[in-house]
């Protein structure tokens, strides 16, 4: 259960240089000690985070993603540990066979329970990408609040997204794909793209054939329903 997980009080006391140590540098900076007047080497990073997969699975989006977005970082967030692990172990594999390359340095996966704290993780307009793939349905009315779309939780996209950044969603499940598809357009602040640009988006193509899910609905000839939906810039205050 996540009583266990651990979560920063803020974004700035994640800590991300383990998860990409390709993308930091080390620089002197002066002791934040009380009473101190050193200076000290801090490792820094150099990018943000930009692009986050929610519920990421086994993965297989986050390492389709990557090397198609060399210079952006990626980050899946799941709740299962072992999943978690195995997504890890699979990164640090994939980073070793391509490490002549450089490749798949910009991918990490975390444990975390999206349905808390994300913007503990990131900061106000942080991300440009937030993929919702295959979420779990939760059938039941009494489980809908389960759901990782809702009212509550869409301002939370909101807030960690940037203006006209994106969010990706896709199930085969036509009751979730109405429920997604209504939260958002009637949340002020998103609107849904339109089919043209949805189609001519590289990440729709992506989503449809990489991930697990979509994987597995391919084998089963099932429809996958796509809908996405862009972040409007906030009004202006009155
Ligand atoms: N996105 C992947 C795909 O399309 O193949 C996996 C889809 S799977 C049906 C849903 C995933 O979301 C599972 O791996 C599950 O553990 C994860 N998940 C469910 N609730 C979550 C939460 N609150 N926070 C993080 N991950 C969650």
């Amino acid at each position: 259960s996540d009583h266990v997980l651990e979560y920063p009080t803020s974004p700035a006391d994640m800590d991300w240089t383990l998860l990409y140590p390709a993308f930091t540098f080390e620089r002197l900076e002066p002791e934040t000690q009380p009473h101190a007047k050193g200076l000290t080497t801090v490792r820094r990073m150099s990018k943000n985070v930009e692009i986050a997969d929610i519920g990421c699975g086994f993965g297989g989006l986050l390492f389709a993603l990557a090397p198609r977005f060399p210079d952006t970082l990626v980050l899946g967030l799941e709740i299962r540990t072992s999943v978690t692990e195995f997504v890890q172990e699979k990164i640090r594999a994939l980073r070793h066979q391509n490490a002549s390359e450089g490749l798949y340095q910009n991918v990490a996966c975390i444990r975390a329970n999206t349905m808390k704290f994300l913007p503990n993780f990131f900061t106000k307009g942080q991300l440009s990408k937030i993929f919702l793939c295959f979420p779990d349905p939760h059938f039941k009315a009494r489980k809908h609040k389960a759901r990782i779309v809702s009212i509550t939780l869409n301002s939370e996209y909101a807030y960690v997204l940037r203006p006209g950044g994106i969010v990706y969603t896709i199930t085969d499940v036509e009751d979730l794909h109405k429920w997604m598809v209504e939260h958002f357009e009637a949340h002020p602040s998103f609107e849904r793209v339109g089919e043209a640009e949805q189609e001519a988006d590289q990440c729709v193509d992506i989503m449809r054939t990489e991930t697990e899910e979509g994987k597995k609905v391919e084998r089963n000839k099932g429809v996958k329903f796509v809908a996405l939906f862009k972040r409007l810039e906030d009004p202006p205050w009155p």
